[in-house]
């Protein structure tokens, strides 16, 4: 058990748990990207500021700015808000397509967000998940007993050794590499097999990137936060309600040029409709950016080019079973080494979602291959393996979701991953802006917190100071 988790569990003993520190619901919000830095590189008068993209990053920015007075124009290629954050009905239950939950939520400005709108939030520490989860082997048999115990103790040896090592400029040795030559001290073949099983799954579907060029260091300090994962309730879709400013938000306006001109924007949708202003804010996916879908001109500079293209778009896919009722034992999730499926990471998320449900996590390889199946290979495939573990055959579930980021044209993959060998300067030259008028935001921007929601919230914040010349902004909530 991590220290967050023991200092979670005091404090909710004493009544501060993460559902119970509430405060008034909406209102205004002044918030900063985790500094009150000033960032410069924008010039100014800012007329008029056309984000492109209604994700985290997009609403946090344009939030800010019209707070602040300033005239905002969002457009948004999809038909809803909320980017990779996707709640969806299913047989009867929220479920959460992309993100689902705030991870380390001790200080984390999501956590803030959901408490300023009085959504609750339950705490499902992933970890705990790994820690109990069953050995399932090639052949059906469990990995169980004291066995287990000392591969977890191994893991965990693994996990903090790794953790010890300090940030550098350039992150150069991968996961990989660490993980053979750990792996290399280990005698017994089978455990071998093991250590690298779970190690390599736990970190792919982390990061949404393989283990081969996972860095073993991280590039920058990270933020900060504290504590193992909480679910929204209701899952991600009331947070992005509660995000949302009161600003013209065109959906279904897909972005296919940005033009920059004097001291003259200008954004053209696919539907040929073009919007003029001084400044546009590109929040759209790394996976967007670099499949060329959006032209610029003048193109961008290349040191940006280089960036796009070194740092990692990964892919992550989940495959939602929902059943009539639990019919099988009550377990956290399951790790399954059936063959080389990709469907190995299971969550039984029946607590968590109130009803009996489970869930595949695939990240990494293991989502590129579900990505290249079809959606009914794909549940087939699902059953198969579940039978085969749970040694029993379960009746078809009641409903299903197998997700398709990686066709997506509006994510084109899952989130961003920074790869041994990418270096600080690649990180600020994906975030700089361009002739002061043009400037991104999103997840992969954030050096601390890529891949997640609250990076992509506080690197449309950080847009926001860099335009506005302030040290935070306001945000005025919706209940
Ligand atoms: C399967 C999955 C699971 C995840 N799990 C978690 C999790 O549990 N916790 C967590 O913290 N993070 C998780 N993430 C990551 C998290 O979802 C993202 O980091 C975050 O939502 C990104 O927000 P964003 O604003 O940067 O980008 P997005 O949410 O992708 O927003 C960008 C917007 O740009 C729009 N757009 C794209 N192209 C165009 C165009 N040409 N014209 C106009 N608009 C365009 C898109 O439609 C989208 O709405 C997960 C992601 C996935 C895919």
């Amino acid at each position: 058990m991590t220290g967050g988790d023991l200092l979670a569990r005091a404090a909710k003993a004493v009544g501060l748990g993460p559902s119970e520190n509430r405060r008034p619901p909406g209102g205004r919000w002044t918030v900063d990207d985790g500094n009150r830095d000033v960032p410069g590189g924008s010039v100014r008068p800012v007329r008029r500021v056309i984000v492109i993209g209604a994700g985290f990053a997009g609403l946090a920015a344009a939030g800010g700015l019209a707070a602040a007075g300033a005239d905002v124009l969002v457009l948004e290629a999809r038909e809803r808000r909320g980017g990779r954050a996707h709640t969806v009905r299913l047989g009867g239950i929220d479920v959460d397509l992309g993100a689902a939950w705030i991870h380390t939520p001790g200080g984390n400005p999501l956590s803030e967000l959901a408490d300023r709108v009085a959504i609750r939030r339950t705490a499902y520490n992933l970890d705990r998940v790994v820690a109990g989860a069953m050995l399932v082997g090639t052949d059906g048999e469990r990995y169980s007993g004291y066995r287990r115990l000392k591969l977890l103790a191994r893991i965990a040896r693994f996990s903090s050794a790794a953790a010890r090592r300090p940030t550098g400029e350039r992150t150069a040795q991968t996961v990989a590499g660490l993980l053979a030559a750990y792996t290399a001290t280990l005698a017994d073949p089978e455990e071998r097999r093991w250590t690298e099983f779970v190690i390599r799954t736990v970190s792919e579907t982390q990061s949404s990137g393989p283990v081969e060029t996972a860095p073993v260091t991280p590039l920058a300090e990270p933020a900060g936060y504290r504590g193992g994962d909480d679910l929204p309730v209701g899952g991600y879709r009331g947070l992005i309600a509660a995000l949302t400013p009161d600003v013209e938000i065109r959906t279904g306006a897909v972005v296919t040029s940005i033009r920059l001109d004097g001291d003259e924007v200008s954004v053209t949708t696919a539907d040929g409709r073009t919007e003029r202003g001084s400044h546009v804010l590109v929040t759209v996916p790394l996976g967007v950016l670099k499949s060329g879908a959006i032209e610029f001109r003048p193109a961008l500079p290349e040191p940006k080019l280089r960036a796009i293209d070194a740092i990692g778009f990964g892919e992550f896919e989940k495959v939602v079973l929902r059943y009539e009722t639990r019919c099988w034992e009550k377990l956290p999730g399951l790790l399954i080494r059936d063959g080389d499926t990709p469907l190995r990471a299971w969550l039984d998320a029946t607590g968590p979602l109130g009803a009996p449900t489970l869930i595949a996590l695939a990240g990494g390889p293991a989502g590129a291959a579900v990505a290249s199946w079809s959606e009914h290979e794909t549940v087939e495939h699902a059953r198969a393996v579940l039978d085969r573990a749970l040694g029993r055959r379960l009746p078809p579930p009641v409903a299903v979701e197998v997700t398709r980021w990686h066709h997506d044209p509006f994510s084109r993959g899952a989130y961003s991953h920074y790869p041994a060998g990418t270096t600080v300067a690649d990180a600020e030259a994906l975030t700089a802006p361009v002739a002061g008028r043009l400037l991104f935001a999103g997840e992969a921007t954030s050096p601390t917190r890529f891949g997640y929601t609250d990076g992509a919230f506080t690197s449309g914040v950080r847009e926001a100071k860099r335009l506005l010349g302030t040290a935070s902004v306001q945000l005025v909530l919706r209940d």
